[in-house]
């Protein structure tokens, strides 16, 4: 069914043409007929149309004065000026303010009438297809980059004039890269479209959603009354984000990080918008991602902005800054340390020792973590070789390995390389890695991990039930151990929850032959608990914090005394 609404004030032609269109149309046709152009529009508000036929003549105005407001209020319906004379200006000028075409009424058939009417919606529907795709993704559907920037300087001015605020969020994936990586851009790609569906859901009707690239969205809140307003829609997006989604038979986790400035409360200038709100999110994958954080002044210079980051990573490669302290992991039964895990330092010239923490995930994003991770590598195996000489009853030293390391290149050849350069016995190398990584249950990582455990290199799953504790790695990865998250250590013995999972993890690890090891034990409690619960392998601030390799030399001594 053609719905057409005809515009038309002289009442002979508007019978002429309807019966134009009747010949040509039969009973395909829903005619609506306005005498006036405001009765037209009140028609076309209330009737979605597929095109409109309107008289360049009107009795009190020019049709081509409505062509704005009709687009405006049925954008989908090309229109088509019907005109009782030639006039190259006057048909010209309708096309330019968007009409699809003219036509002579004199001049009509009805075939030429319905010829003209198919052509004008199929090429309404191509400009409609163009504009779309040069303002919207094309995977997502969310509004691109382009349109962003139209809407963000409209939004902004609308700021100005009504004397209200509004909110840019930034919203950058944690890990996506990974994910990329290992499972492949399909994958990646549903992902992708999986997180723009769940933005959808947390914004309103005058907000917009927005793929800026890749893994990078943002979102404008307009018109908000508090930054409570504003976090609850962030907390909202980091709840949803959260949610597992199934990809491909693998159940991928993912979270986002977030960074939010307010417009005009944080900087009257539009143009650092865009630089506070990236320097708030930088701020937020920092705090180790999962969260959102609001732009304060000074964070732009403070903290270490995206772009400097990778430079000073490299920079502080090849200067040296870098420096790994250590700390025991010890055995409650024997008394021994029977292991030191390599955790790693920046000594940057101006900042001071700076966390992992604060520059790992990042690394992981850029990439920088493979040169980084494999001169944690080196040091590592370097020092362990060096407790080895000194006759220590363990020099065994754990490392832990970035899933990016895992995916990239050759780790094997590497860790080869590496074991024979510094003549360390493979059984002295631990490897731990993050369980949230290892989602990625594909074969060329099963096949990776393998072939390490094949060369003597000890395996384990650290930070377990720090997220999706599933049972399952410990079944098809070739694990030598597992390493309990702080967190579930944290409320012990007091919280009967965790303290029913780490109960569960340990008899489970047990009956797997795994070693379990409790980290993140402060106190005498935490660790009578944990021995007591058949977990006697410990790593904590109880026993000792991370400390330079010459400072634990005491610790190792202590083992045979
Ligand atoms: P992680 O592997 O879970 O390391 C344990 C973290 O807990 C360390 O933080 C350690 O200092 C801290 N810790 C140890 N005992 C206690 C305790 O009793 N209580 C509390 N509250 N904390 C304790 P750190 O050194 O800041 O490292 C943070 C994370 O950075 C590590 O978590 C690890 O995921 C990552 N990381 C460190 N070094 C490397 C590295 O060489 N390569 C990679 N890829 N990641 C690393
Ligand atoms: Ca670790
Ligand atoms: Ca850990």
């Amino acid at each position: 069914m053609l719905k057409i609404l005809l515009v038309e004030d002289n009442p002979e032609d508007a019978t002429f043409v309807q019966r134009l269109l009747h010949e040509g149309l039969h009973n395909q046709l829903t005619f609506h007929q306005a005498p006036t152009a405001q009765q037209g529009l009140e028609l076309a508000k209330q009737n979605p149309l597929q095109a409109i036929l309107l008289d360049v003549n009107l009795q009190q105005a020019l049709g081509l004065d409505y062509i704005t407001q009709f687009i405006e209020y049925c954008p989908g319906a090309p229109i088509i000026m019907l005109s009782g004379i030639e006039n190259e200006e006057l048909a010209l000028e309708a096309v330019k303010k968007g009409a699809q075409d003219y036509l002579i009424k004199g001049q009509m058939t009805s075939r030429g009438l319905c010829r003209a009417i198919r052509y004008a919606m199929e090429r309404q529907r191509a400009t409609q297809r163009i504009t779309h795709l040069a303002h919207y993704d094309h995977l997502t559907g969310l509004a691109n980059r382009g349109l962003f920037y139209e809407r963000l300087n409209s939004a902004v001015a609308r700021c100005n004039r009504n004397d209200t605020a509004m909110a840019l969020v930034f919203l950058d994936l944690d890990h996506f890269k990974t994910i990329n990586d290992t499972l492949g851009h399909e994958s990646g790609d549903m992902l992708l479209k999986t997180v723009a569906h769940r933005l959808k859901q947390c914004i309103r009707e005058i907000d917009t959603g927005v793929r800026l690239g890749g893994d990078e969205f943002a979102v404008l809140l307009e018109q908000i009354l508090s930054v409570e307003d504003v976090a609850t829609v962030a907390n909202r997006i980091l709840q949803l984000l959260a949610q597992p989604v199934l990809v491909q038979h693998h159940q991928l986790h993912v979270t986002g990080s977030l960074g939010i400035t307010i417009y005009p409360w944080d900087s009257a200038n539009p143009q650092e918008l865009l630089a506070h709100a990236d320097a708030a999110m930088y701020r937020a994958k920092a705090q180790g991602g999962n969260n959102y954080q609001f732009y304060t002044a000074g964070m732009k210079t403070a903290g270490l902005d995206r772009t400097t980051l990778e430079v000073e990573l490299r920079r502080a490669l090849n200067k040296q800054e870098f420096l790994l302290h250590y700390q025991p992991q010890y055995d409650l039964r024997t008394k021994q340390v029977v292991g030191m895990e390599a955790l790693l330092r920046w000594h940057h010239p101006y900042q001071g020792l700076i966390n992992p923490k604060q520059f790992i995930p990042q690394a992981e994003e850029n990439g920088m973590i493979l040169p980084i991770g494999e001169w944690v590598l080196r040091a590592a195996s370097k020092q362990a070789k060096y407790w080895e000489k000194q006759g220590f009853p363990s020099a065994q030293v754990a490392v832990n390995l970035s899933a990016r390391q895992i995916h990239h290149g050759n780790l094997p050849a590497l860790l080869q390389e590496i074991l024979k350069h510094s003549h360390l016995d493979p059984e002295n190398l631990k490897l731990e890695l993050t369980e949230t990584f290892l989602i990625h249950e594909t074969e060329e990582t099963i096949q990776t991990l393998r072939e390490l455990k094949a060369m003597g290199i000890h395996l384990y799953i650290d930070d377990f039930g720090a997220g999706y504790a599933s049972l399952r790695y410990l079944k098809s990865f070739p694990l030598d151990g597992i390493k309990l998250d702080q967190s579930l250590i944290q409320n012990l013995p007091y919280s009967t929850n965790d303290a029913a999972i780490v109960d569960a993890v340990i008899s489970l690890g047990n009956a797997l032959g795994l070693q379990v090891i409790a980290e993140g034990v402060e106190t005498t409690e935490q660790a009578q608990y944990l021995e007591s619960h058949g977990c006697n392998i410990i790593q904590g601030y109880w026993i000792s914090p991370p400390l330079p390799a010459n400072e634990t030399t005491h610790m190792h001594l202590m083992v045979q005394s």
